[in-house]
């Protein structure tokens, strides 16, 4: 996940409730799930809520513990600290960031300061985006936050008669709610260790692989692969239930996904939501990045422009796929798969986009 791109929508409807206030029951809970031994997920209840957050992948190994992305919320890098050193007296030594999005990157700072030594590890594209993109991204945060509170975008949400709509409001006050108390304090840890194509880390007890497959989700995402296990840890190159398509290089990321499958994992931990025990999900967000490529290729072809491609491109055979009824996924499926997605095929495929 990127940014949410509701932010206009929201001030606007929020300021014309001055005062109102709702509970803050959407503030997402987190569960742990044991998948091998001595690895464990710190995973979102409901990884649609807002804020929109990773999962975090705590691998004890013997004489150290290594994690994989750090959430975008550093109190909930600061509640997996907390987990791991009831589990273990072992320090984090290592911390990977799969990819750039702040929702891996944001808790690098809580692991700073809890282990001064740690060493953190990303793609080198990965941390040149973050040089690029990240302090802008969060002083943007911090300006539309100042004037909004988690309550008010709530109690705007419980008005809105448009049910999608109030399912991207109450998403915004998970972010608000969750970061809004941390961004005073909020600073990037970069990775300053970083690969091009594959490294294998030195730890006793198992062995952790780190590889770049291709350009995907973003240009440099990183795969975390533990032979012993027969796991493999995805990030955003596979998130669930709707994937997510933000500037994504859409025709290599399917590519990156048969390299992904050909190391036949038995369990694949995405960037975000459920565990996969088998690859029916990885085949189905192939088949669904596929067909977006394929329809936006035709679309142009018959001579449709960038300005007309969402009424021109029909997905609706894979939204009942990924989204049905729900109104969630729905909202999921629109704002972070088929608004990004049919503009970053057409982009992929080398297609101008004119200028506004
Ligand atoms: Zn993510």
């Amino acid at each position: 996940m990127r940014r949410p791109s509701m932010l206009s929508s929201v001030l606007a409807a929020v300021f014309l409730l001055p005062g109102a206030s709702a509970g803050d029951e959407i503030y997402p809970a987190y569960r742990w799930d044991r998948v091998s031994a001595g690895v464990y997920v710190h995973a979102m209840t409901n990884p649609l809520a807002g804020p929109v957050d990773g999962n975090s992948v705590v691998i004890i190994n013997d004489d150290e513990v290594i994690v994989v992305d750090t959430h975008i919320d550093p109190a909930a890098a600061r509640a997996v600290i907390a987990k791991i050193r009831e589990l273990t007296d072992r320090p984090v030594t290592k911390i990977i960031n799969t990819h750039w999005h702040d929702d891996h990157t944001n808790g690098n700072h809580a692991y700073r300061e809890a282990y001064p030594e740690v060493e953190i590890i990303a793609h080198r594209a990965a941390v040149e985006a973050l040089r690029r993109e990240w302090q802008a991204m969060e002083d943007q945060r911090r300006e539309a936050y100042a004037a909004l509170e988690a309550s008010d975008v709530l109690a705007a949400a419980e008005s809105l008669d448009d049910a999608s709509d109030a399912v991207g409001y109450r998403v915004y006050a998970g972010y608000i709610r969750a970061l809004k108390p941390e961004l005073p304090t909020l600073q990037l840890v970069y990775p300053e260790t970083t690969f091009d194509d594959r490294m294998e880390l030195t730890s006793t007890g198992r062995r952790v692989i780190v590889e770049w497959l291709g350009r995907g989700n973003t240009d440099g995402d990183a795969i975390v692969w533990l032979p012993d296990d027969d796991l493999l840890i995805a990030g955003d190159l596979l998130a669930a239930p709707i994937p997510f398509a933000f500037d994504a290089p859409l025709e290599q990321w399917i590519e990156t996904l048969d390299r992904l499958a050909a190391k036949g994992a038995r369990t694949i931990i995405p960037g975000h939501g459920d565990i996969q025990h088998d690859h029916q999900y990885l085949v189905r967000v192939q088949s669904l990045l596929q067909q977006t490529v394929q329809r936006v290729r035709d679309a142009r072809e018959n001579g449709v422009s960038f300005d007309e491609l969402t009424n021109a491109v029909n997905l609706e055979d894979f939204e009942r796929e990924f989204a049905g009824e729900d109104i969630e996924r729905l909202y999921a499926w629109n704002a972070y798969y088929l608004a990004p997605g049919l503009k970053s095929a057409w982009t992929s495929l080398g297609y101008p986009i004119p200028e506004p």
